[in-house]
């Protein structure tokens, strides 16, 4: 089955076409046929398109909506500069879309209905940004290819359907859950689930033995505790702002801070807003960067003090989460790193880990460095009574592989 996964922005439309069935779910050789993005939807867009041999192709071209940047696209699928990757639209079995909010309403990944749809909307009190764009998204998706070929929604929030009352409320008065859905959501779901689906395959473990800590750390960060198969805890909240240093949030604060600091600096509700998810988190320390991979540099070549102390917050915050998790669940096998800071810096990784030797956790250098660029593995050494791992996420497989499943009925693990 040919699936057109689709991560729909406000201006931009992220793709890949992604080639599954059961033999290559089993055998895990799914295949990329090509991916891309478009940025600038609304003006004059820029396009980067990858076909799966040659090099990326670059252009610009004024598209005016959603609608007639799937055109463009598709176009591109069927014509000579992708190499013919598909012979006609036609060979598009099904859409899977990454949505954002599900809410409380969606817990696994569904077929998109009229009753889905509404659904969705209804959750846009939740994630203005994002579920108005995903909806553009399904509707273009229905325009251009039509009716007949299904669509499949894949949720950010739908992995930590699973967490308890006492994870996923706050300890505000109990109406504010219920007279405004204000509670613990979580993001990175998906993110999560693959990584804990390809730990349990890399380790041949069932569902019921993975008991796991994984840490998803890229420009978003989010720490999940996965009990039984289960997310049981995670550290984004009721928007993703909540939990770990990320690269311009804040994650974790006192709530009081924020009147403080808005009437120190005369700053409106939006304008703090826009401090804690825009100026904050690694950028806001460091006064630099948000970019870790240049904040390890400044720390290294020029031992910019601030660049030094954003990485300390930083593994110190990650760290602090494995630590309450490992209580939360009453231990783990292993802690699971992914995203583009876990996947590839094994300083980081040594940072984060740094002090939980007590507990009997010791890394493996040389395997630590080994796991970078997209290698996958164990990182902590021979007899290490809490393991660690890396594991490269890949959202857009998983978002294949459930419409894949959600269309054939195949039975969803996680
Ligand atoms: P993501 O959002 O998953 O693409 O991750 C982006 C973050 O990963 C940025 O902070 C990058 O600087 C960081 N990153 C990518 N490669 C490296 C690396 N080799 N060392 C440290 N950080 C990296």
């Amino acid at each position: 089955m040919n699936v057109l996964v689709l991560n729909v922005g406000s201006s931009s439309l992220k793709f890949q076409l992604v080639r599954t069935d059961d033999d290559r779910l089993l055998n895990n050789t799914d295949e990329r046929l090509a991916k891309g993005m478009v940025e600038r939807v609304g003006g004059e867009a820029i396009y980067t398109y990858q076909p799966s041999v040659g090099g990326p192709q670059r252009g610009s071209i004024p598209l005016p909506d959603h609608r007639s940047t799937l055109g463009h696209l598709l176009t591109w699928l069927t014509s000579d500069d992708s190499g013919a990757v598909l012979g006609s639209i036609g060979e598009i079995d099904a859409v899977g879309h990454r949505v954002v909010h599900g809410g409380e309403l969606f817990k696994k990944s569904v077929l998109i209905t009229p009753d889905v749809q509404r659904g969705i909307e209804n959750n846009i009190d939740l994630a203005p940004l994002h579920n108005p764009a995903n909806l553009r998204g399904i509707a273009a998706a229905r325009e251009v290819l039509g009716a007949g070929v299904p669509q499949v929604a894949v949720f950010d929030t739908a992995f930590h359907q699973t967490l308890p009352p006492q994870a996923y409320l706050y300890a505000i008065p109990y109406q504010l859950y219920r007279r405004h859905s204000v509670r613990r959501y979580g993001f990175h779901g998906t993110s999560h689930r693959y990584v804990a689906a390809r730990w349990r395959k890399l380790t041949e473990r069932s569902r019921e033995e993975t008991n796991i800590i994984t840490l998803h750390l890229g420009n978003g960060c989010s720490a999940c505790a996965i009990a039984a198969g289960d997310s049981v805890d995670t550290s984004m909240g009721f928007t993703p702002l909540e939990g770990l240093v990320m690269g311009t949030r804040s994650g974790d604060l006192d709530p009081a801070l924020l009147e403080h600091v808005a009437v120190k600096e005369g700053l409106s509700q939006r304008e703090m807003s826009t401090l804690l998810n825009k100026h904050s988190g690694l950028l806001g320390i460091s006064g630099l960067t948000n970019d870790m991979r240049e904040l390890l540099q400044e720390a290294d070549e020029n031992d910019d003090r601030r660049a030094r102390l954003a990485i300390e917050v930083f593994c110190y915050r990650a760290r602090k989460y494995i630590g309450s998790y490992l209580a939360a669940m009453g231990g783990a096998q292993a802690i699971v790193f992914t995203g583009g800071i876990g996947e590839n810096s094994a300083r980081i990784r040594t940072g984060i880990c740094d002090g939980l030797q007590w507990m009997g956790m010791t890394l493996d250098e040389t395997r630590n460095h080994y796991c970078t660029d997209g290698r996958e593995g164990i990182i902590s050494a021979e007899g290490s009574r809490l393991d660690a791992w890396v594991i490269p996420t890949d959202e857009e497989l998983l978002i294949a592989r459930d419409c894949y499943r959600v269309v054939t009925g195949t039975p969803t693990p996680f």
